[in-house]
């Protein structure tokens, strides 16, 4: 005779991924990397951001995008939508390609994560996709262009339309962006400048994105070096 049957809890969205924060703060896959695991809050929304990888100081603040390239990225967006750094932090879950800092390349700058780092760190971004089901994602940067397109070509082919893709097993719109680095001039000459401010108002006009800033408070006046917002 069968005993009673046993219920198991049923984890919410943010209980799931704080759970899996856990893991990834436990991770020592990647022999090469540097290091430390960098992951933003458990933010159990649509909209899904993807960079590339954490920088040296992004370990020390325990947040992605916290650094130079960062505070670019976010002088977009409230450009755009209006909304400044710690909304967009509250209302956009934010991952990456790679979780740990690869350490400096041999001719300069922040090394790439490798395709077996890359794969590796899939799973992580994999179940991030799982759990949160975005309807709307947002790579930034060729390299998380590549993970979520398959596109390799040059970025202006993908940014400045939206794509509709399955990634992971998701149906979700693609809006892609430039990588923010400061060492890039992509989005700083033409015609990365107006490609870069018709992919922002794409995002600002999306349904998922009006839905999640909703209500938000709104940001101080634009920088005087944000892209244009024209088409
Ligand atoms: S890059 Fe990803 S898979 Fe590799 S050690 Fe860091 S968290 Fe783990």
């Amino acid at each position: 005779m069968r005993g009673p049957a046993i219920r198991l809890p049923v984890l919410s969205s943010e209980e799931r991924l704080a759970a899996l924060h856990r893991e990834l703060e436990a991770c020592r896959a990647c022999p090469k990397m540097v290091g430390p695991v960098v992951h933003g809050p458990a933010v159990p929304s649509r909209i899904l951001l993807i960079g590339q990888a954490p920088g040296p100081r992004e370990g020390s603040f325990g947040r992605p995008f916290a650094w130079t390239a960062g505070r670019t990225l976010f002088r977009w967006f409230e450009a755009a939508l209006g909304v400044p750094e710690e909304e967009l932090r509250r209302r956009v879950y934010m991952s990456a390609v790679a979780r740990c800092f690869p350490g400096k390349a041999k001719g300069g700058g922040d090394r790439k994560p490798d395709p077996e780092e890359i794969l590796r760190c899939r799973t992580h971004l994999e179940r991030e996709v799982g759990i949160l089901e975005p309807r709307l994602i947002l790579p930034v940067g060729g390299l998380a262009v590549e993970q979520v397109l398959g596109h390799r070509g040059p970025l202006a082919g993908v940014i400045g339309d939206t794509r509709r893709a399955r990634f992971h097993g998701v149906e979700a719109d693609v809006i892609c962006l430039p990588h923010p680095s400061g060492a890039s001039t992509w989005h700083k000459t033409e015609p990365g400048i107006s490609l870069l401010g018709r992919a922002l108002r794409l995002i600002a006009e999306h349904p998922e994105a009006l839905r999640a800033f909703a209500g938000a408070s709104p940001a101080a006046p634009a920088a005087p070096d944000a892209p244009p917002k024209s088409r």
